[in-house]
């Protein structure tokens, strides 16, 4: 996306037509993704490049991962760009990493067979016990009929854990372990992709993430 050439449809056109070039050289391909220090030339004048975003969000509980709602506070209230969405939802309760981008290609991260790791740190009602592991390593049947896929229950104390996912059902670790006769006290996402929360971001901050965690994404 270039802030000063167009609209996404006319600045595809040009870069297929040949009229871009990056670094020197002539750019065809409109999904390459261009980075801060890219130097990007139409007709022999350089371009503003307007990035995509990347942010790594400490959500806070009480948020909705919405963009917008009537009612209830969303997470893109607590960041500057409008037109980025969350790269897989937390429940309003749940607090920890959300990473946020406007780079739509990014959503096939969230489709179970790319296999991507998050992991919680949950605590719960009952003590969690030894063979809830051996449940979690065999996957979870949750609403009755609900296959999940294998799953890693790390057991930390008697009410503390860390659980990690490689799909992301609607309210999965609260009914896998409502399936085990527990209930969840609090989850908070401490990783993402490899993306570790940095502890340095109080609850509700945010900041873009940095060259190592973008490449672990794109
Ligand atoms: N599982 C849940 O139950 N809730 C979340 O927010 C994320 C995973």
């Amino acid at each position: 996306m270039y802030n000063n050439l167009g609209n996404t449809k006319e600045c595809k056109t040009l870069i297929k037509h040949g009229f871009i070039q990056v670094n020197g050289v002539v750019e065809t391909n409109c999904k390459r993704k261009i980075q801060e220090e890219d130097v990007l030339i139409y007709q022999g004048k350089k371009l503003k490049s307007q990035p995509f975003h990347y942010l790594m969000l400490n959500k806070p509980k009480g948020y909705l991962c919405a963009n917008k709602d009537e009612k209830e506070k969303c997470v893109v209230d607590l960041i500057d760009y409008l037109d980025c969405f969350c790269l897989g939802r937390l429940d309003r309760d749940t607090t920890g990493l959300l990473i946020l981008t406007n780079d739509k290609s990014l959503k096939k991260l969230l489709l179970p067979q790319n296999h991507v790791k998050k992991t919680y740190l949950v605590e719960t009602k009952e003590k969690l016990k030894k063979v809830d592991q051996e449940v979690f390593k065999r996957g979870i049947i949750i609403d009755q009929s609900i296959q999940c896929l294998p799953a890693k229950l790390e057991i930390l104390d008697d009410f503390h854990g860390y659980v990690t996912l490689e799909e992301g059902k609607y309210h999965q670790i609260k009914k896998m372990f409502l399936s085990l006769k527990n209930e969840v006290v609090s989850l908070k996402r401490i990783s993402f992709d490899e993306i570790y929360l940095d502890e340095d971001l109080l609850e509700g901050m945010s900041r873009p993430l940095n060259k190592e965690e973008r490449n672990k994404l794109i």
